[in-house]
Order: C-alpha cells, then structure tokens, then sequence
C-alpha cells in the first residue's frame, strides 16, 4: 500500500514539476488526447485531493512494519570476537535445537518425555548452564516433552509459549516446572526481535490463534552477519501461507516443518525461503513414514541439501558471521551416559 501511495505521488508531483518547467508539453499533451489546459489542471488536483484523503484514512495509515518484521539489522563481527552454533540435537522423532554464541544460548524444544536427561547432558556438555532463552513450539510430547527437566536444570531468562493450551500430563508438567521456578510465559508477538549475542532473531508465526496445535507453533529466523536460519517446528501450509506475507523469509538453513511431513514445506514457501540446507529432524523407521517422499522431491527438485537426524544423528552449523559450517555426531551415548 506504502509503494503505490510513494509512485502516485511521484507521478503527479513529477507532473506538476513538468508543468512547471515547461508548461507547453502538458498543454500539448492536453490537446492531443483532446482534453484543455483546465482539465488536465482539475485532474491532477482532484488526484492530490484524492490521495490527501485516502492517506489520512486508516486505509492509508495502516503501519505494516508494526505488524511484519524488517530485515534485521546486519551484525558487525569485524573484530571476530562472536560466532554461533545451532545443533539440531538427535532425539529421534522430535525435535530439539540448541543456539549458542559467545555469551548467549537459547533452547528451541526438548524432545520427546524420555529425552529429558540426554538433553540435559548434552547442553552441561556444552558448558551451559543459563539459557537466555527457551521457546516450547507447541504443546505436543514430541516438543515439549523434555522441557520439564531442562527447567529444573537449568536458570532461564525468558520462556516463550503459544497461547495454545493442552490437557496432557507432558503439558501440565511443563507448567508444573515453570510455575516452580518462578518463571512467567512470554506469549509470541510476530515481528518481535530479540538479541542473541550479536545474533538477532524475530518471530515470524503463529500470527493468530489457530485451533490446529501444530499450526500454532512458534516458528523464528535466526540472523547472525551473513548467515540466516528459520525454524518452523510443525507449522503446517496454513501458517506458512500467514509467514509468506511478511516477505524475508530467505534463509540458509530450514529447519523443514513437521519431520518432512506432506502438511509441511509447501512450494511457495520452499520457493520464498529458498535454502541451501533442509535440516529434517526425524526419527528412523517412524510410525508416520517421515519424511514424506513428497516433501524430498520437492526439496530436490530445489537443489536443497538435506540433512537428516536419522542417518547423520546430530548436526551442528557453525558461522563466524560469514561462512556457514556444518559437522555430525553420529551417536550421542556417550554424553547421554554422562
Ligand atoms: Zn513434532
């Protein structure tokens, strides 16, 4: 809306400014399409008037950056002094992302009930013991379920969870933990941006109250200097249709939605991410054949690289700002077994 109101008032100002200079050429214009001086005279004030109106209605003055996030602003790492990893950390058939920089972490999921301790373990293996943030996607077992005892182990600044509500145990559980430490829930606001070392990253959905728990996933992208990432837990079709209007959703790395379900990583969305890596979170031989021959194809088709949980085990990208990286642990037993 902001664009067409930029080009029409170009236009006519661009008119005026003619008629200014050389009032002749817009007098011959005039004649030529058969209209006189005065015609041309009230259109382009009843243009001004028009379009005066219109911006001062709240049609015009609707302020779509407030809604859709901007690009980010781009990190200056000149000196090298930060960097971040992001380890897509197996837990078979779930998810579980953890964001590390030079001062900063923030958690993403905990996997399935029975992952809590190999989550654990795995983030004391990486020193942390603070977690600036923590965002549970939505309120299914496979998000969520380890997420109790990642709040029982470790101090937390901000915890993020859609308004979605659940009545299983893994959800009250969850609660139960929070609710013992004192902490509040952040709901998602879309557009809003947090800081991350010199990293930034900004909720990009759920940009209303679905009833659908899947589609009511936290879905962020991730900035830091040239390297971008989105993750989109189990957000279905409907968001990503919702996401594609905020525009910038280019990133390097996608976190492909609901373990490479068919419900997920529709082309258009595939199109406007356009990465260079599709990092499946999935557990081997699933009960729900993920992921979906469907979504590989569409995938391939794109020349994405895909990297899976179930045949690389857990992957880790690693940017200094510039160049992206990536490395896998195969097994993580021996930091479960700790
Ligand atoms: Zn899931």
């Amino acid at each position: 809306m902001d664009i067409l109101f930029f080009l029409l008032y170009s236009l006519c100002l661009l008119g005026l400014i003619i008629g200014l200079i050389n009032p002749k050429a817009i007098i011959k214009w005039g004649n030529t399409a058969k209209r006189n001086r005065k015609k041309v005279v009230k259109l382009f004030v009843t243009g001004l008037i028009l379009l005066y109106i219109l911006q001062s209605s709240s049609l015009g003055s609707l302020d779509l950056a407030e809604n859709y996030p901007e690009e980010p602003t781009p990190v200056d790492n000149s000196d090298g002094t930060d960097y971040l990893k992001v380890h897509f950390i197996d837990v078979g058939q779930a998810d579980s992302i953890l964001i590390v920089t030079a001062s900063d972490s923030m958690l993403i999921d905990a996997g399935n009930n029975n992952d809590g301790d190999l989550i654990v373990n795995y983030l004391k293996s990486q020193g942390i013991d603070y977690l600036d943030y923590v965002i549970g996607t939505h309120p299914h077992e496979d998000h969520i379920g380890g997420l109790d005892d990642v709040i029982d182990s470790f101090e937390i600044g901000k915890i993020f969870m859609p308004k979605h509500k659940s009545t299983t145990k893994t959800f009250e559980d969850v609660l139960l933990s929070i609710q013992n430490k004192g902490l509040k829930v952040t709901s998602p606001k879309v557009g809003a941006k947090y800081n991350l070392g010199q990293a930034e990253w900004t909720i990009l959905a759920p940009s209303q109250e679905y009833k659908e728990t899947n589609n009511s996933s936290i879905v962020i992208k991730l900035v830091f200097g040239n390297n971008s990432f989105i993750f989109t837990a189990d957000a279905e079709e409907k968001s990503e249709i919702e996401m594609l209007k905020t525009g910038n959703l280019n990133s390097d790395v996608l976190k492909v939605g609901h373990h490479g379900s068919i419900t997920s990583t529709s082309y258009d969305f595939l199109k406007e991410v356009n990465p260079t890596y599709a990092v499946i979170s999935v557990g081997e031989a699933n009960r729900y054949g993920h992921p979906h021959k469907e979504v590989i194809e569409r995938l391939t088709e794109q020349k994405v690289k895909i990297l899976r949980t179930d045949e690389l085990g857990t992957i880790i990208f690693i940017s200094d700002g510039d160049e992206l990286q990536y490395e896998t642990i195969n097994s993580l037993e021996s930091i479960s077994n700790q």
